[in-house]
């Protein structure tokens, strides 16, 4: 049986096209969503991810600001951009390129951006918030997730999820959401005894481990919904943590890399930005009374 591609390239440009649809009505009443990027350092990758999300924000109509900034920055001249950016009317979002150089304390300075503006979703107020099942800005490569498992069709709730990796970013999120849904979800990392043993059973399998083809076929359920999130460059190529085309062969649903959860992590960060306007606008409009 060949499994079923979610396109995250189709998926992403019908999301990206969502979002502009509310940006258009926005700037009938005059608001341009803002989203300042910080990017400290020339991590090569980093610069890519950034060059790309300005790219889009320009697609679509939201205004984007790129602060770069070099990697000897210290941690207060940061923290001042992050205080002024919180307080700037024209910017809504606004997000801090990771990984930081090591002298930085990432968690403070992700601490320090306003929630409301957080489109990331890595402000612990907005990490508490999805604990507690509350509507919050949700980071993008989950969030991205859950629309591509959505978009499958196969119901979440009652079904055996496995997510590999526990990264603040990608694994626990991801957790979270699927446990939201009703999913029974089980959690893997770097010392769990037998993987296989998890990943075997999974209905819905994500994997972000960024460890190529650590996902082979007979590690995978006939019939599940395989999410690959692994971004490794191998030979210059990018490569995910799913042997693609073995997989294929067992899974119902499966995630190409590249042209999968990338595009779609882009067109939420776009959402987010969107919705973080939506709310700072309709927020400054009831403080006008
Ligand atoms: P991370 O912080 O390095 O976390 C990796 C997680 O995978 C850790 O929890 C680690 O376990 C676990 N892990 C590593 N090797 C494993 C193994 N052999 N068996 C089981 N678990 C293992 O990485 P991340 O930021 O979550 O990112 C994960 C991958 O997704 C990377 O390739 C990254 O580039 C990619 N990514 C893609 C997108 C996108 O938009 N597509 C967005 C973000 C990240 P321990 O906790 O025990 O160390």
């Amino acid at each position: 049986m060949a499994a079923q591609i979610i396109n995250g390239k189709a998926l992403s440009a019908e999301h990206l096209a969502g979002t502009q649809e509310a940006i258009i009505k926005f700037k009938a009443r005059g608001i341009v969503p803002g989203l300042a990027v910080i990017i400290v350092g020339e991590n090569p990758a980093s610069m890519k991810y950034v060059a790309n999300k300005e790219k889009i924000c320009q697609s679509i109509g939201i205004y984007s600001r790129i602060i770069r900034m070099p990697a000897h920055t210290p941690q207060a001249e940061i923290e001042t951009t992050i205080r002024q950016l919180n307080e700037e009317s024209a910017i809504h979002g606004i997000l801090v390129q990771l990984p930081l150089p090591p002298h930085l304390s990432t968690l403070r300075l992700l601490s320090l951006i306003n929630p409301a503006k957080d489109v990331d979703g890595f402000h612990y107020q907005n990490s508490g918030k999805l604990f507690y099942g509350l509507p919050s800005l949700l980071p993008g490569t989950p969030k991205g997730v859950h629309e591509m498992i959505k978009s499958t069709g196969v119901t979440i709730a009652g079904k055996d999820a496995v997510v590999v990796g526990r990264s603040n970013i990608v694994g626990k999120p991801m957790a979270i959401i699927l446990m939201n849904e009703d999913a029974t979800v089980s959690v893997c990392h770097k010392l769990t005894a037998d993987l296989k043993a998890y990943t075997s059973r999974a209905d819905i399998l994500v994997v972000a481990a960024g460890k190529p083809k650590l996902i082979t076929a007979d590690m995978v359920k006939p019939g599940a919904v395989v999410i690959d999130v692994g971004i490794t460059y191998v030979d210059g190529k990018v490569v995910g943590d799913v042997d693609f085309q073995a997989v294929s062969e067992v899974a119902g649903f499966i995630t190409p890399v590249p042209g999968g959860v990338g595009r779609m992590t882009v067109a939420m960060l776009m959402a987010n930005t969107v919705e973080a306007a939506a709310s700072i606008e309709a927020e400054r409009l009831s403080s006008l009374g």
